[in-house]
């Protein structure tokens, strides 16, 4: 299995075309990587991929990784999609990749996510043939049983503009097992706590990706950018005592955080934040980070 961090960061993207922050402005200069919007593509062979959330920056990120553009005069190497949220920096992409696809796509997401995004516009043609929209609950299998995915409801929030409602199924996690290397990787780039569920998913997986939204909960006002909070959001800030780092203390396995918002102290390699992340063993993805899973990772 390939896995593949296509972006890795959250809303808006690292500079974010309207902001003037330190970590925008570094990131603009050079002097920090660019990291485009949340989305992730695994593959069990290099040959057909599923993209974890669909960014609206997936053109570009298409163009920056070959196995995702096209071998023929038209079509794609994506299969599908796996939806976590219906937020709209994890499902813009879809009206990016709107054009005629004569193989379609098939979307795998909660009943809730689904609901809330073919009620838009953009989004209701990816309901209809060639494209098919499930709702999962259960487990399920990509590609003839090469990769088996469990989806977990996690704790989490609508977007804005359904309401902010903490509804089961507004938010969920993909774990996602390749039964030929045995490889195990969660994908978990959005929650708004770590209950019982997801904090053994997350300890269960040789490699878990998670919710790296925000350092603190009011970083973006201390840094005078918005006055939102980011538990307010639906996501759970990593530091502090009643952080994610903290929740997941004394793991072993590899702790990758992604969708990292620009406020976040993480963008500077030198700061406290950044140590802490470093001592807990945990690391912060970028964009074009890729894991392979080849022979059996359990000896
Ligand atoms: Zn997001
Ligand atoms: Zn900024």
């Amino acid at each position: 299995m390939i896995v593949r961090v296509l972006g890795s960061a959250a809303g808006g993207g690292v500079p974010q075309w309207n902001c003037g922050c330190a970590h925008c402005a570094a990131a603009r200069r050079g002097e920090a990587p660019r990291r485009s919007q949340s989305s992730l593509a695994l593959s069990p062979d290099g040959e057909r991929w599923w993209l974890v959330n669909v960014s609206p920056d997936l053109a570009t990120q298409i163009e920056e990784f070959a196995p995702l553009q096209p071998r023929s005069l038209r079509g794609s190497p994506i299969v599908g999609m796996l939806l976590t949220d219906a937020n709209v920096d994890h499902l813009g992409g879809l009206a990016v990749v709107r054009q005629t696809h004569p193989a379609g796509f098939t979307v795998y997401s909660s009943d809730v996510v689904r609901r809330i995004a073919t009620a838009q516009m953009a989004f209701a043609t990816f309901e209809e043939p060639p494209h098919r929209w499930l709702s999962v609950e259960e487990p399920f299998t990509l590609g003839e049983g090469a990769l088996r995915v469990t989806p977990l409801a996690v704790p989490g929030l609508t977007p804005g503009y359904a309401g902010r409602e903490r509804t089961r199924g507004a938010v969920l996690a993909y774990r996602v097992e390749e039964p030929a290397s045995g490889a195990s990787v969660l994908f978990a780039p959005v929650f708004a706590a770590v209950d019982q569920t997801l904090a053994a998913a997350i300890a269960n997986a040789d490699v878990a990706f998670l919710d790296g939204s925000f350092w603190s909960d009011d970083e973006m006002e201390n840094a005078g950018l918005d006055i939102k909070h980011a538990r307010s959001l639906g996501h759970l800030p990593i530091g502090g005592a009643d952080g994610s780092l903290a929740a997941i203390a004394g793991l072993h396995n590899r702790r990758i955080y992604t969708h990292v918002n620009n406020s976040n102290p993480l963008l500077d390699p030198a700061s406290a934040a950044s140590q802490t992340l470093r001592e807990a063993g945990a690391e912060l993805a970028f964009d074009g980070m890729e894991l392979r899973f080849t022979s059996p990772v359990h000896a």
